[in-house]
């Protein structure tokens, strides 16, 4: 029976070596306070046949699965859900990102508090990438010397794999820095490049009226003083078959036949 047992079978024996199918005696602690707690080489669930069988425990991170970045899990950030572009969109837009104690980052969204539905889809999309992290919504003043009191909305949330997940992230302001989307990201953008362009409009952008002597037309425009961002921008109007014209730090899109496009993912906020 032990000549079977693989080399490394030691790997989970972080306690004191214990047979299958036999556990530990509980510690006199443990008797006192009726728990049950006993590691059973680091996790209850999981057994020699699994160990045989190549899987690994629920929670453990073997080093060739860690992500090298922070450690985690290995993302598979190829399979985020299209919801991801909507959250890059507000983050460019008008989000950010800054590195705490451990390890651990905080991403921040700014919300104008006039546009609940916006705030909604933002924590939403939040937990369809990091369903397990708690989300805060925040009231707050808009900074200004005259904004009213609760103006704004702060969603924000916690998490080791923020930079993972948004590799924009770096010191100083965005506009200050260049900012490209990683392959992985460019591929999803080149497969649901809406969600994209809605999360930039909803953060930096408006859709208003523009009018003429005999004329009332809608039209989209996007302001952002990050060239590589408005760069982005303009890439994913291409790829949704959009034109677009600039101004300085922003880009218009004015013609009826491509605000209808834009319409039928974006359309007025709300
Ligand atoms: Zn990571």
């Amino acid at each position: 029976m032990g000549s079977v047992r693989p080399a490394c079978e030691h790997v989970f024996a972080a306690y004191a070596p214990v047979r299958p199918g036999e556990e530990r005696p509980r510690t006199r602690r443990e008797r006192q306070v009726g728990v049950d707690d006993r590691p059973r080489d680091g996790n209850p669930a999981f057994d020699r046949q699994d160990w045989l069988a190549g899987r690994l425990p629920n929670g453990s991170v073997g080093a060739e699965v860690a992500c090298p970045r922070c450690g985690g899990p290995r993302h598979r950030l190829a399979d985020l859900p299209p919801e991801y572009l909507y959250l890059l969109g507000l983050y460019l837009g008008d989000g950010c990102i800054s590195a705490h104690p451990r390890g651990v980052y905080k991403l921040r969204l700014f919300f104008d508090a006039g546009y609940p539905q916006i705030i909604d889809a933002g924590e939403a999309a939040v937990r369809s990438v990091l369903p397990a992290n708690r989300i805060n919504r925040l009231h707050r003043s808009g900074g200004f010397a005259n904004s009213a009191p609760r103006s704004n909305v702060e969603l924000s949330v916690y998490s080791k794999s923020l930079p993972c997940l948004f590799p924009q992230h770096g010191p100083g302001r965005k506009h200050e820095r260049r900012i490209i989307l990683d392959e992985w990201q460019r591929a999803l953008v080149a497969k649901h490049p809406e969600h994209l362009l809605r999360g930039l409009i909803h953060s930096d952008g408006c859709r208003f009226m523009n009018t003429g002597r005999n004329w009332r037309h809608p039209r989209y425009s996007f302001s952002n003083q990050s060239e590589d961002i408005r760069r982005i921008f303009c890439n994913a109007c291409v790829l949704v078959g959009v034109r677009w014209t600039t101004a300085p730090r922003t880009v218009y899109v004015s013609r009826v036949r491509d605000v209808a496009v834009l319409d039928e993912f974006i359309g007025p906020k709300r």
